[in-house]
């Protein structure tokens, strides 16, 4: 279908996109890569009366070292972020669940902030965003806040970003060193995820120091899976340890049911999903 008939704006500065934002209201929409946006505009599921589009805006692109974190512009392309050499040493996460995300076309055109403040469950960035502890830093009429990963994700497709505000940049902490590894279960490639475990694991000598874990499609927004986390720190990097702390990955779990799989079908296979990740996560660390 076309979509409905609007008005497009492409300002080339943040705070041109902000005035705009605030002029409009209701009546507007941001425009990222429009991967998410344009399907459900062609389906008439949503008709804004304006289209901001950030696509000029070069202060959005791009990833920078900020000492003890990397800092992600939310127009970096999902191509730009997986290929990133500073992503890759930092956040392996990030460029591990990108290697995973749809196909090259939609990775080509995506964003890394356009994915995030769609906050599809489905989506493969929540999950590792929320094991790594991100920061959203959002920008508003007001200025900039930032709001940490276990309150971005407030609901089904609803984050902390207000109607008034753009979603500016993803500040990583760095994650130097540790092992990464995601694991997505798709019926064919380049498909959503049924689930999938978002796993990273630093270790000291043989023992687990730290892990940070989290689930996608699992619930309403991506999930974080402390109960692994707590299983695994402290504990020798061994199968035992792997299959007792992957025991816990379904603690809390509210997953969908449809056709690819009921929710307890999900439940099992995020137990086996967990122990994959790990194990490889452990290897790598
Ligand atoms: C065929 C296909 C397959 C896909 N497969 C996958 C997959 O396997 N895994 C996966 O994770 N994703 C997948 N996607 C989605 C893809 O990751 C999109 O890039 C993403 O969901 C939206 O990013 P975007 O930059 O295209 O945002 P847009 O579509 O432009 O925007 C999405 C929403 O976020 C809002 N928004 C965007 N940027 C900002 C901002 N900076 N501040 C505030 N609000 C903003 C928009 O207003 C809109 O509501 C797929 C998409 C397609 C078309």
């Amino acid at each position: 279908m076309i979509p409905a008939t609007f008005d497009y704006l492409a300002p080339s500065t943040l705070e041109e996109a902000l005035a705009a934002l605030q002029e409009h209201g209701d009546d507007a929409k941001i425009l990222a890569g429009g991967q998410s946006l344009l399907p459900v505009m062609r389906m008439r599921l949503n008709a804004p009366e304006w289209v901001i589009d950030l696509g000029r805006i070069e202060s959005l692109r791009g990833v920078r070292d900020e000492g003890d974190a990397i800092v992600i512009g939310a127009m970096t392309p999902h191509s730009v972020v997986g290929a990133d050499p500073l992503v890759a040493e930092h956040a392996a996460l990030i460029t591990r669940a990108v290697d995973h995300l749809a196909d090259a076309q939609v990775r080509h055109r995506g964003t890394f902030g356009g994915a995030l403040a769609h906050a599809d469950p489905a989506g493969d960035l929540g999950a590792p965003a929320r094991a790594l502890d991100a920061e959203f830093v959002i920008a508003g009429p007001g200025g900039r806040r930032t709001v940490g990963a276990d309150d971005f994700f407030v609901d089904l497709f609803e984050t902390a970003i207000g109607e008034d505000e753009i979603l500016a940049e993803v500040r990583i902490p760095k994650h130097t060193g540790w092992g990464a590894c995601y694991e997505k279960f798709v019926r064919v490639a380049h498909q959503w995820p049924i689930c999938a475990v978002a796993a990273t694991v630093r270790m000291d000598g043989g023992t687990i120091a730290a892990a940070g874990v989290g689930l996608t499609n699992m619930g309403s927004t991506p999930l974080r899976a402390r109960g692994v986390e707590e299983a695994l720190v402290g504990r020798p990097a061994s199968e035992e340890s792997v299959r007792a702390a992957a025991a816990r990955a379904a603690e809390g779990v509210d997953p969908p049911a449809d056709l690819n799989g009921d929710a307890d079908y999900r439940r099992h296979l995020i137990e086996v999903l967990t122990r994959r990740a790990l194990t490889s996560a452990l290897s790598g660390a």
